[in-house]
């Protein structure tokens, strides 16, 4: 009697909630690869680029920092630059379409600053709270020196 109560609640917090995110991840992912697919590639959208070179880094006030990455792209590779909100948890993305932008435009050929997420991430099952994460990138478009 006092068993089955008990045994239902616990059952559903993880039950419910890991599927909806693994299902919300995997939009996510084909939303960002079409988007992807859809775009220029470097050679066409940033004439005289010989590699975009992307440093990200995570700080989070409220959990683990997540692990920097580094991307570097070549005149082959699409020009997209959004990524993902590394909290897998998370529905933010960080668009650096501008940022590279500027960077390519800049007698430096770099650009830094740093962006809030602006996602939300699953907390207690059923809510939602913002997302804490803020991203510090450092980008380097390098000059086509071959051509
Ligand atoms: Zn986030």
């Amino acid at each position: 009697m006092i068993l089955g109560p008990r045994l239902r609640s616990a059952k559903h917090p993880a039950g419910p909630a890991a599927s909806n995110r693994v299902v919300r991840s995997q939009d996510r992912a084909d939303h960002l690869r079409r988007a992807r697919a859809a775009a220029q590639v470097i050679r066409t959208a940033l004439p005289g680029v010989g590699h975009v070179r992307i440093a990200l880094s995570f700080e989070d006030q409220s959990s683990i920092s997540p692990t920097a990455q580094v991307h570097v792209l070549y005149p082959p590779a699409r020009a997209f630059f959004t990524y993902p909100c590394p909290h897998s948890d998370c529905d933010g993305e960080f668009e650096l379409d501008r940022a590279v932008r500027m960077a390519v435009n800049d007698s430096t050929r770099t650009a830094h600053g740093s962006v809030p997420c602006s996602g939300a991430r699953v907390g207690e099952p059923g809510s939602k709270r913002p997302c804490e994460l803020r991203l510090i990138y450092d980008i380097t478009a390098a000059p086509d020196n071959g051509a």
